[in-house]
């Protein structure tokens, strides 16, 4: 069967041009047709062999016979009134994903996955509903950008990490994945234009660090003490908030770049007057910036949104104590509902649920 062989075979644009260059030295071709191939593969966005029409013949007949190219194709796609696109890609293996695509005013910026499912085990959250089928390779998450742009036609700015899985529990392919597309040679965007958003895993944190990207780290903390946060997000379990903060302040010290928090609310859990003051004892002198956001409430959850003057008084609250906090802007209130429930639709777990709104948008 077609996808049977194709799984055998390397999948081409996954590879970083060093890893691409060793690639095709090792079939006996100069370094220099790596460049080359690695511009059509992330720059031109081909997805066919034959269309890198600067490549001799028989190494493409090579190429065609040994490697792929990641080429989702879009199952279903959806358009918002305010431009912003989302998608059900489905990769070649079968399995489904969503990516957005979202319109500001300094560029578009696209949400990709970053795994098919996740294994964090978030209560409020459907991607991980049903856990963590496979890791997404660096390719099949840049090709979410490339489908994206190609099918808008528009050029994508920005970048977020912030669809379905936990980038960190993803380490490697993810930071192929950025290589890839922060390259020169490729979509060639720009560290500070990528914002990676992670459930607050401490030692891929930790590791991170150590790598001193530009990007923005955003960690999910949605709460400011630990007996909220567990029975929001199993995770806190295991690296708690004495660990998280202290491995975020690091991080910042280790980077020289602010983390921001992402603050879900909910209605009666999180977003108390005390709970406020609560979290901004616990990251007050950061210079963090809080983005506070009404859940989005999927299926099977116990959870409901805090309502718009709550929000708007939880933030105001947070800035008197000293905190930089905003509200971020909804986008896509008109489409499906939250990250990883057109996916789940579409696999047939859950019933549809046709005025759920309030896509997630959490570009910066
Ligand atoms: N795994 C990563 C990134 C994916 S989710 C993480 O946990 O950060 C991106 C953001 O959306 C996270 O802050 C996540 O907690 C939040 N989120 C997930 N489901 C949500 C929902 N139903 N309503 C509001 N925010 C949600």
């Amino acid at each position: 069967m077609e996808q049977t062989r194709n799984v055998q075979k390397l999948c081409l644009s996954d590879l970083t041009l060093p890893k691409l260059t060793d690639y095709i030295q090792s079939i006996g071709q100069p370094a220099f047709r790596a460049k080359q191939i690695f511009k059509w593969l992330h720059q031109k966005q081909v997805t066919d062999f034959s269309a890198m029409t600067d490549q001799p013949k028989n190494l493409i007949a090579r190429l065609e016979q040994d490697c792929t190219i990641a080429a989702p194709v879009i199952r279903r796609r959806q358009q918002s009134r305010d431009g912003t696109v989302k998608y059900l890609l489905q990769l070649a293996d079968g399995n489904c994903i969503e990516t957005v695509l979202m319109r500001y005013h300094y560029g578009n910026t696209v949400c990709v996955s970053t795994q098919v499912g996740c294994a964090m085990g978030c209560r409020f959250c459907a991607s991980t509903q049903a856990g963590r089928v496979r890791d997404l390779t660096p390719g099949e998450i840049a090709s979410e950008i490339y489908t994206a742009r190609k099918d808008t036609g528009e050029r994508v700015s920005h970048v977020v990490l912030m669809g379905i899985g936990e980038p960190l529990h993803n380490f490697d392919n993810v930071m192929d994945f950025l290589e890839l597309i922060s390259c020169p040679e490729g979509i060639n965007i720009g560290m500070r234009n990528i914002s990676l958003s992670t459930c607050g895993l401490v030692p891929g944190i930790e590791k991170l660090a150590r790598r001193h990207l530009q990007l923005t780290l955003s960690v999910s903390l949605h709460a400011p003490n630990n007996q909220v946060r567990s029975s929001m997000m199993p995770v806190n379990d295991a690296f708690p908030l004495e660990k998280l903060i202290p491995a975020c302040r690091s991080y910042q010290k280790e980077t020289g770049r602010r983390i921001s928090f992402e603050y879900s609310m909910v209605k009666g859990v999180n977003d108390s007057p005390r709970m406020a003051r609560e979290l901004a004892d616990l990251i007050r002198g950061m210079g963090a910036h809080v983005n506070l956001i009404p859940i989005n409430p999927v299926d099977g959850s116990p959870y409901s949104a805090t309502d718009e003057a709550n929000v708007r008084r939880f933030q105001k609250m947070l800035e008197d104590l000293g905190v930089n906090a905003t509200v971020r802007r909804r986008l896509g209130t008109d489409i499906s509902a939250a990250c990883g429930q057109l996916r789940r639709e579409d696999a047939g777990q859950q019933k549809k649920q046709p005025d759920q709104s309030g896509e997630r948008t959490n570009a910066q």
